[in-house]
């Protein structure tokens, strides 16, 4: 589904005014000043599930450690997940290292160039590979997570439209609207601009469309005065959310605590993780250990020990 004619038409206007929003606006992110190919892909990768705070705190130490993929490919998994503490969702540790790998077997060391080739890699999904393509290789693609999609539906009118049924875009049309409303000239300074105007003005809850550099090209804006007017909804109806379970009784949680006690011990070291783990009890905590072993986050010994993992 393309873009309407009358956005398309007005393309190289959008561009100069987010990029003179984003030249003033720009959230200070200390990995942005690395656009290497491999930084890049590392800074996608813990962005995927990680606040940006935390990456910020980490990426700079992992790439000290890690400058490229063969070190990263080469370092023992103990190692790679101690340097992903702090950042939640351990599997992405071991996931990045094994495309480090076949970055090394199959390109030569650095992070392919193609859309197709990136997303081929263990861990990469449509979005992070356009991200890297886009940011480090200035590839005309538009990567979409939940924030651009929320910004690319509302400029298209797709998404929170008076008398909209409420339904999201799909993912198909999104990624073509995304690509298409790319700037070709710059699309690195296109993806970071898009990126922070969903995440401090174009918010899903109320964004801030008076202050939005977007506002002359934006159906919603529109939309919103016309619900105003009818009564209708000016966005699309929040599906209500079910309670949350607090985080400490989560199996996120305990995961993340096996892998804490296991972080601080010297390399090598076994030892026995005592139940209860909070509120989680033996079963539980036997359940998560096993999970964690299965997906090479950790070894276990049949008399129960564990450790971090090791190739040797
Ligand atoms: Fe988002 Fe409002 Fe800007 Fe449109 S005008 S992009 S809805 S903040």
């Amino acid at each position: 589904m393309p873009i309407p004619d009358a956005l398309a038409a007005r393309r190289p206007a959008l561009h100069a005014a987010l990029g003179a929003w984003w030249a003033a606006s720009a959230r200070p992110l200390r990995f942005r000043t690395d656009p290497s190919p491999w930084g890049v892909l590392v800074a996608e990768v813990m962005a995927q599930q990680t606040r940006i705070d935390r990456v910020e705190a980490a990426w700079g130490a992992f790439l000290a450690r890690f400058p490229s993929p063969a070190a990263l490919a080469d370092a023992q998994p103990a190692e790679v997940i101690r340097a992903w503490a702090g950042m939640g969702y351990n599997r992405r540790a071991l996931q990045l290292q094994r495309a480090a790998a076949e970055i090394v077997a199959r390109h030569g060391g650095v992070p392919p160039r193609s859309v197709a080739e990136l997303q081929a890699l263990p861990g990469i999904g449509p979005y992070t590979a356009r991200a890297v393509a886009a940011i480090a290789w200035g590839l005309p693609v538009g990567p979409v997570d939940v924030n651009v999609a929320r910004v690319v539906g509302r400029l298209v009118a797709a998404w929170g439209a008076p008398g909209d049924p409420g339904e999201r875009p799909r993912p198909a049309p999104l990624q073509a609207w995304a690509d298409a409303l790319v700037d070709p000239a710059a699309p690195a300074t296109w993806t970071h601009a898009l990126m922070d105007l969903a995440a401090t003005t174009c918010r899903a809850r109320a964004p801030r469309c008076t202050g939005c550099p977007l506002r002359t090209f934006c159906a919603f804006p529109a939309a919103a005065a016309e619900a105003a007017a009818t009564g209708a909804p000016a966005a699309a109806p929040v599906t209500p959310r079910p309670p949350a379970v607090p985080f400490p009784a989560t199996n996120r949680w305990l995961r993340g605590r096996i892998l804490d006690r296991l972080r601080a011990l010297p390399d090598g070291e076994w030892t026995t993780i005592a139940a209860p783990l909070g509120v989680h009890d033996a079963d539980a905590v036997g359940r998560a250990i096993a999970g964690l072993a299965r997906e090479g986050l950790l070894e276990a010994r049949p008399d129960g020990a564990v450790r971090l993992p090791s190739r040797t």
